[in-house]
């Protein structure tokens, strides 16, 4: 794994919270995308050489509405960039990790993008991502 690519931040609205966070770090976000496939809306914004996403849901049964009914809003994932994320998954299930998505699939951000299970991870959801190159 290469770095943190991006932290994940769950919300319940990408309007309030686009302010709130533009007021933190002193600039707007820098792009809004949904993602249908997930049921999500999604806010970046640039700190630095890091990105912080927020998540709001975009329907009622998404995983991010169930995690904030769960757990309230706050930090949902971690993400980490990687080069090859076909044997980034082998090597993870080869470790004992649970891998949600053994075929990856394209998340917000022009990335290919899978999750491993909080359980097997100290309760932190992870996400493996690796730039779709043109
Ligand atoms: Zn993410």
């Amino acid at each position: 794994m290469n770095k943190i690519e991006h932290i994940g931040i769950a919300v319940k609205s990408l309007e309030n919270s686009n302010d709130l966070f533009s007021k933190l770090f002193g600039e707007p976000n820098y792009k809004v995308e949904e993602v249908r496939t997930e049921g999500v809306n999604t806010s970046f914004f640039k700190v630095g050489n890091n990105k912080i996403e927020l998540l709001e849901a975009s329907e009622k049964d998404s995983p991010i509405a169930k995690f904030i009914e769960k757990k309230g809003e706050g930090i949902h994932h971690i993400a980490f960039d990687v080069d090859d994320i076909l044997s980034e998954i082998e090597r993870l299930k080869k470790e004992g990790f649970k891998v949600l998505n053994e075929i990856p699939k394209k998340g917000a951000d022009n990335k290919l993008v899978a999750f491993l299970h909080p359980k097997s991870s100290n309760g932190v959801l992870i996400e493996l991502c690796q730039e779709i190159k043109e």
